[in-house]
């Protein structure tokens, strides 16, 4: 069959403009493609460990890139393998199914994150107390349920860090009580983002943002400025009420907003103070910016809990770290390092 053009007579110069066009068309496309192909802004987001995470990083090498994200993906799966309360099977169910019958012997890496969670008590005179969960096992949010009466008045007892007994030598955790449960969903998320931030920095990323849920931790800039990281209206999920530039520093955010349900007019939501066994109600949001998430996790936790006051002196003790707080009747607080900028 005869193609129509055939037919046409032939203008050689309209064929030799046509592939100028064509050579300079696979021209510009090469000159594009390695471009595109091997350096860039890569973003990857996932569910894991019970929250959203995000990882935004820049990399000469795209493809190396996106192994990077899937290592930070991978290691938030192993942590919330090791650490979650929901995997029966995880090292710290282990704990918490059989340390008030004698010392478990537990991995390293939980040990030191224990420990850190211990300090964290120590320095919040009780805030902050991983044994919360002796009492927290009994709430489930997203079905409105809440220990009964009985249930609390049985759990208060074993809500004390002191319970727990950790023996270094052996590397193994003892709860000197019956009922003591403990969990570490106040720091593991903070954690998490740490140990993530150190695989992108070891395989050579020197811009990058790593959040989970409430804790992000960044490092460099993101296109030539400083990333933001905004604090939310505790009561209307669409506004931010403030956008904290940061370069090189963690942020972590709790709020009475994340997880709770309503009966009676009562809040019930996931930071207990560890004294009643319920929630907190002091503040709506607390947020820390600080050097390393772990720290800014377990300090934005331990602020809530502590309510304006306590919770200023305590940040305002700690060098290079800050707060943003709003308490209970939507009014903002700073730390004395914030303050200064207002
Ligand atoms: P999230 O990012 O899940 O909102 P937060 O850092 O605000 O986390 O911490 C809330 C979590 O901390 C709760 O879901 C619970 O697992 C744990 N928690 C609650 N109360 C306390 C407490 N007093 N001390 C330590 N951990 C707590
Ligand atoms: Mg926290």
């Amino acid at each position: 069959m005869t193609h129509p053009h055939s037919l046409m007579p032939s203008r050689p110069h309209t064929i030799n403009n046509r592939a100028r066009h064509v050579r300079l068309l696979i021209l510009s496309i090469l000159m594009l493609l390695p471009l595109d192909a091997s350096a860039g802004w890569i973003r990857q987001e996932a569910a894991i460990m019970g929250t959203a995470i995000n990882v935004e990083l820049w990399h000469e090498d795209a493809a190396q890139g996106r192994a990077l994200t899937q290592a930070v993906l991978d290691e938030m799966h192993r942590i919330d393998n090791l650490m979650s309360t929901y995997k029966p099977d995880s090292e710290l169910s282990l704990i918490n199914a059989n340390a008030a019958d004698g010392p478990v012997t537990v991995s390293t890496e939980l040990l030191s994150l224990i420990i850190r969670a211990l300090d964290y008590s120590v320095i919040t005179a009780g805030a902050f107390d991983i044994t919360y969960a002796s009492a927290g096992q009994y709430y489930d949010y997203r079905n409105a349920k809440k220990p009964s009466d009985r249930q609390l008045e049985q759990a208060l007892p074993a809500i004390n860090y002191r319970h727990v007994k950790i023996d270094p030598q052996s590397s193994s955790i003892e709860f000197m009580r019956q009922g003591v449960r403990i969990d570490l969903g106040g720091i593991a998320k903070g954690y998490a983002v740490d140990r993530s931030m150190e695989i992108l920095r070891s395989g050579g990323v020197e811009n990058a943002i790593v959040s989970a849920g409430g804790d992000s931790r960044v490092i460099g800039k993101r296109r030539d400025r400083p990333w933001n990281v905004g604090i939310r209206h505790p009561r209307n999920k669409d506004s931010i009420v403030s956008m904290i530039p940061l370069e090189n520093s963690a942020i972590s955010t709790s709020g009475d907003y994340e997880r709770y349900f309503e009966e009676g007019g009562v809040r019930y939501h996931h930071i207990l103070n560890p004294g009643t066994g319920t929630s907190s109600h002091e503040v709506h949001s607390s947020s820390i910016i600080g050097a390393v998430a772990t720290d800014t996790d377990a300090l934005s936790t331990s602020v809530f809990v502590l309510g304006v006051n306590d919770g200023l002196q305590l940040i305002n003790s700690i060098p290079d770290t800050e707060a943003v707080i709003i308490d209970n009747q939507g009014r903002m607080h700073y730390s004395t390092g914030l303050a200064q900028l207002q």
